[in-house]
């Protein structure tokens, strides 16, 4: 039918796009499904440091494992959930499934570090995440500083007034904030110095190549000269390396999160690293 619709043209382009807009359908009915039948999980990757050579944090992480697919990528189904409408729902049960873990982890009286929430911009632009992060934390009776939320600079662009007027009710709740994705996205520095957030998170793009690339370090350095000016923590995403955490250390940035450290873990074996603590972070001397 491909020949009939394009006259005598015959196209791999156009069978390529029908298959991927197939592809995203399939997607995006799989997507309506997986929430009632349980498909979604939170998967919790440490946040370190290596100056004090502890755990600092972790960020929350959705996991989708398909009946037939298997595992599928955040990177790949959460734009398809936004533009089907689907992320609302999705985002609600991750803040509450969140909540919930952090509960059941204190019930067992582990001595938890701070849990980062991934926010969409749908749902930073909703109008509700304040109600709906405060219901989340009266629900399992958690104190507000147990919970940071991970936004982008780019969510904040579209109405800075407003994003600011979030971003303040949120850090009066006594709910932490951080940049995710930070040197990536509209950035602009007149406004960050307005944006009540506690922490910029150095996108791992830059983190890559170090500490062979020049202007990644560069880059690097300034994101944590800048905080460091503006007040702001800073973490570097993405630490495979240790050279690569050699070089954020010696540049003054001691908190990181990376594949060096661990990889996501599921609430278990997370509740059990917290006991054991991280082999690796012995090599970093104090
Ligand atoms: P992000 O928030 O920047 O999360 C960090 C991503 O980097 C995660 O990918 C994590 O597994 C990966 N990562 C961590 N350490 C390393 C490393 O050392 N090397 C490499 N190569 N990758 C590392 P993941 O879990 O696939 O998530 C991708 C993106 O999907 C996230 O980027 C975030 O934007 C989004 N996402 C994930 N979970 C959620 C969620 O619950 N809600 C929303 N709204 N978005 C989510
Ligand atoms: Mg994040
Ligand atoms: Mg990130
Ligand atoms: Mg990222």
């Amino acid at each position: 039918y491909h020949a009939k619709r394009n006259g005598l043209h015959f196209s791999f382009f156009d069978i390529d796009m029908d298959r991927q807009a197939a592809d995203r359908v399939n997607l995006e009915n799989d997507l309506r499904h997986a929430l009632a039948t349980k498909q979604f999980q939170l998967a919790y990757q440490p946040k370190v440091d290596v100056g004090q050579r502890r755990i600092i944090g972790a960020e929350a992480l959705i996991r989708w494992r398909h009946p037939e697919r298997g595992a599928v990528s955040p990177a790949v189904f959460i734009p398809v959930a936004e533009r089907a409408g689907l992320i609302g729902a999705i985002d609600d049960w991750v803040l509450s499934e969140a909540c919930s873990q952090i509960g059941r982890w204190r019930e067992r009286g582990l001595d938890l570090p701070a849990i980062s929430v991934n926010i969409s911009p749908a749902q930073f632009h909703d109008g509700r995440l304040t109600d709906k992060v405060r219901a989340g934390l009266d629900t399992s009776g958690l104190d507000p500083t147990m919970l940071e939320l991970e936004i982008t600079e780019t969510m904040m662009a579209s109405d800075v007034d407003r994003a600011i007027e979030i971003l303040g009710q949120l850090t009066a709740m006594g709910v932490k904030v951080s940049l995710d994705d930070f040197g990536t996205g509209y950035s602009s520095l007149a406004y960050l110095k307005l944006f009540p957030v506690s922490t910029l998170k150095i996108d791992r793009t830059f983190v890559d190549d170090l500490p062979d690339d020049v202007k990644d370090g560069a880059i690097i350095s300034s994101i944590i000269a800048l905080a460091e000016n503006l007040g702001f923590a800073v973490i570097a995403e993405g630490v495979e390396t240790p050279a690569q955490a050699r070089f954020l250390r010696e540049r003054g940035c001691t908190a990181m999160q990376g594949f060096l450290f661990s990889r996501p873990l599921d609430g278990e074996q997370f509740a059990r690293l917290l006991e054991t603590g991280i082999d690796v972070l012995e090599s970093f001397g104090p």
